[in-house]
């Protein structure tokens, strides 16, 4: 480990990944690293990228299926309290990229920040959210980001301003190794409101996701503005499953693994679903989740 001498209080050869996962699925990281603070964080990216080592991010592993048996290289998880932190400012709340997504829905609910109340139930990180612009009933959380502090490959701190950052469709301009922290301008209304509307769109999406803590994945992107689900509803892939894995009835877009669930299951069944759309409405689905 000399790669990263001095700094073996914070990271750990041959760390398996499935626990911080959300399919609780899959193989080791070569290397796992769990910074205490932003210096830690651009040190372990100063020594890895000279070295040529592969470097990623993991948030909460809602959006990762790994297939790897190991994963090459470094993995960084920012769980540390130095990245949770949340900062109310007039209109703004600024918040580290591992501060976990429901914290945010429900903090902005307190603070009558309106918006992120159509997020409520989406599991996940700030960090994560952004990278991937994650969002619900067509709002996305990019759209109240003004400011990114983020940390290159290279270990050096960036900072982007509103006008410099683009978010669309499950896609951000935010490619850094890191996102620090974000700073989000809400409209503010009653909070009492907000809190009631967050609560009924929580009944509503409750009905339509598997359980909280399930090991579950959403699947794919919408296709030019239609839902996936309605896609692969439409395609007759609804029900599918192979061994322990299967398609969550409410909506297709997400499969459930039950206990025994295979890696290799969850392929057959991201591979067969896709097939079947393209087959019978000829569509090309485009994944969501990301695979190591
Ligand atoms: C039950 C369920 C429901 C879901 N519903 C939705 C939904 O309605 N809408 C939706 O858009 N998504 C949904 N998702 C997908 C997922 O929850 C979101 O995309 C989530 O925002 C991902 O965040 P994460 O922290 O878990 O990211 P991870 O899965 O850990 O990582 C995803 C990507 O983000 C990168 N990343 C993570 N943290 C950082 C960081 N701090 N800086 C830079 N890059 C980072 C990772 O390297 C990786 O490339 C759902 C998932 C599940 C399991």
């Amino acid at each position: 480990m000399s790669i990263f001498a001095g700094l073996e209080h914070i990271v750990r050869e041959d760390e398996p990944l499935a626990p911080y996962t959300y399919l609780k699925l899959g193989g080791r990281a070569q290397y796992f690293a769990e910074p205490t603070n932003q210096e830690e964080l651009a040190e372990l990216a100063r020594r890895a990228t000279p070295a040529g080592l592969p470097t990623r991010l993991i948030g909460a592993g809602t959006n990762l299926l790994i297939r790897s048996p190991l994963v090459s290289g470094l993995v960084i998880l920012m769980s540390a309290p130095a990245f949770t932190r949340l900062t109310v400012n007039g209109h703004r709340l600024t918040v580290g990229g591992g501060v976990k997504l429901p914290h945010f829905v429900a903090t902005c609910a307190r603070e009558g920040f309106s918006g992120p109340e159509h997020l409520v139930g989406i599991p996940g990180t700030v960090g994560g959210g952004l990278h991937v612009n994650s969002g619900a009933d067509g709002v996305d959380l990019g759209s109240w980001c003004v400011e990114a502090k983020a940390l290159t490959r290279n270990g050096e701190l960036v900072h982007r301003q509103k006008d410099a950052l683009t978010f669309s469709y499950r896609s951000s301009s935010l490619n850094e190794l890191a996102i620090l922290e974000a700073t989000f301008e809400f409209e503010r209304e009653n909070p009492d409101q907000i809190t009631r509307e967050m609560q009924r769109n929580w009944i509503v999406r409750r009905a339509r996701q598997p359980a909280i803590g399930e090991p579950a994945a959403f699947l794919f992107k919408d296709h030019l503005g239609e839902p996936a689900g309605e896609l692969i509803q439409r395609a007759g892939a609804k029900g599918m499953s192979v061994g322990a894995v299967s398609l969550f009835d409410p909506n297709p877009n997400y499969l459930v693994a039950r206990s025994g669930a295979t890696v290799d299951e969850i392929l057959q069944v991201i591979d067969q679903v896709k097939s079947q759309v393209h087959e019978r409405i000829g569509i090309e689905l485009a994944l969501a989740l990301q695979i190591w």
